[in-house]
């Protein structure tokens, strides 16, 4: 049986934190200059008129049912991403839950010969980032979603997309030189027909948006995978994210709290990424030899490994779409770009795909254009493409370099890495910008709030 005819403004597929992010940031009122002044949260009341639809077949799991355990999908958020987080009214929330500052960071080379610190303070902030489990951001931002009136959730998958004017012939095909896009009609895995005015895939890796269209993509499959679970080490970790870049891979420990105010805590987050068939073997080792090795793999730097939950396996690939939007389309998040972990970037970048493509349609709006206007769309591009597409060559530029066994490459890199770490101005620059400060920021992630946290 054929479903009742939608037509909300803009249909999301994807809960993620892209998608919800996206909904949230969308359906509340921004200001014409480009978004709300610094420190200012949005509320749930001021809606900005637009109707938002958002289908996932998945749900947030509610706190009650967690396992006592952490989750073991923990990100590294960057200042830009909390301030998005903060302005959309959820930060709070999150802080109710599990969420760690972190105020130094400690990168070095597995030959010891190279190494570079941050820190907060040399920063001129109170902390580099915070590490928050996945689970607590879906969870708040989807509860943040729910509370808005001009947001419509569906649990539901996404079944077909065709062109609304002409379904039959050009069914999968994607018309990039068609400005005066017709629209696209979306079957719901439910039966429901949704013809909204704009299209999102925020859909993860596996974005069927992006493939049902037809999207290019570049891939690089590192044959590599990570290995990632929660660890309790003999000594503090002392609110220092570390990561050692081995032969074999980047190892990294993420430091976590039992509560956001605890001190002391001796639980981190790893992220243990190797070529795949080693990760297979290591995911076989039982818990003892398990620990023995991590805890040998990290120079012993936070004595032994005591206790470690289940471990978990990702293939790592990296992948970058050639175009993030079509006419009435546009992907954000994993749909658009998947990175390797070691810059603990993937959410950040998704984090900024959602506020600027929001700042650019509800520009569009209050100014009286149409908002599946394909200049709305290039816009979004053209300021997130760039940005993203840096950060990934130079996370690939990284992996490749600490990859080589090659003698004069290896110093060259260590002798780098100490030549940086003396150098004040090239590391605050560096700072900079992995706290997410600098360039074209949109009005949601800018600085002003971070005294707040
Ligand atoms: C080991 C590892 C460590 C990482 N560490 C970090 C880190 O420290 N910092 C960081 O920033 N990033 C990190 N990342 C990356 C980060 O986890 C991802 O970038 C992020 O989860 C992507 O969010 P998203 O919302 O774009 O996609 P997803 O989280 O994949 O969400 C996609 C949503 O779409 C839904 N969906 C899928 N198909 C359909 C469909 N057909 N119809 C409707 N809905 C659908 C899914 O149910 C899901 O809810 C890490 C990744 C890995 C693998």
């Amino acid at each position: 049986m054929t479903g009742a005819m939608k037509t909300p403004d803009v249909l999301i597929v994807g809960a993620g934190m892209a998608g919800l992010t996206l909904g949230c940031a969308l359906a509340c009122a921004q200001s014409q200059s480009g978004g709300r002044e610094p420190g200012e949260a949005v509320s749930g009341q001021q809606s900005s008129g637009l109707n938002i639809m958002v289908i996932d077949p998945h749900i947030p799991v509610q706190p009650s049912q967690w396992p006592d355990s952490f989750d073991p999908r923990v990100s590294a958020l960057t200042h830009a991403s909390a301030n998005i987080l903060h302005r959309l009214g959820v930060w709070d929330a999150m802080t109710q839950h599990r969420v760690a500052a972190f105020t130094h960071m400690d990168v070095w080379d597995g030959d010891g010969t190279g190494n570079i610190q941050f820190n907060a303070d040399q920063a001129g902030v109170e902390q580099l980032g915070h590490l928050v489990e996945n689970r607590v951001t879906t969870h708040c931002l989807f509860e943040k979603m729910r509370t808005l009136r001009n947001v419509e959730f569906i649990q539901t998958g996404l079944a077909r997309i065709v062109e609304a004017y002409e379904p039959t012939e050009s069914r999968g095909k994607v018309r990039a030189d068609n400005e005066t896009n017709g629209g696209w009609r979306v079957t719901l895995a439910n039966g429901d027909v949704v013809q909204p005015r704009l299209l999102i895939g925020a859909d993860g890796a596996n974005s069927r948006v992006r493939d049902q269209l037809g999207f290019r993509c570049r891939t690089w499959a590192y044959g590599q995978s990570a290995i990632v679970t929660t660890v309790t080490s003999e000594k503090p970790h002392s609110d220092t994210a570390r990561q050692v870049f081995l032969e074999t891979g980047p190892l990294a420990f993420l430091p976590l709290r039992e509560s956001t105010h605890t001190k002391n805590s001796c639980i981190s987050s790893i992220v243990w990424s190797l070529d795949t068939e080693q990760a297979q073997r290591i995911m076989k080792l039982d818990d003892a030899t398990f620990r023995q090795q991590l805890a040998r793999a990290f120079e012993g730097r936070l004595g032994n490994i005591i206790a470690a939950d289940k471990r978990f396996c990702f293939p790592l690939t990296q992948n970058h779409a050639v175009d993030y939007v079509v006419p009435g389309v546009a992907l954000i998040g994993d749909a658009a770009h998947t990175i390797h972990p070691l810059a603990g970037q993937g959410i950040n970048l998704g984090f900024l795909d959602a506020a600027v493509l929001a700042e650019e349609i509800l520009q569009a709006y209050h100014n009286g254009l149409p908002i599946e206007d394909f200049s709305v769309l290039r816009k979004y591009q053209r300021r997130r493409k760039p940005h993203n597409l840096l950060l990934m060559s130079a996370m690939e530029g990284f992996k490749r370099l600490f990859g080589v066994d090659v003698p004069p490459l290896r110093i060259a890199r260590n002798l780098g890495m100490s030549f940086f770490n003396r150098h004040t101005l090239v590391k605050h620059e560096i700072m900079q910008r992995a706290m997410g400060l600098e360039g074209d920021l949109p009005a949601l992630a800018r600085p002003g709030l971070i005294a707040d946290f």
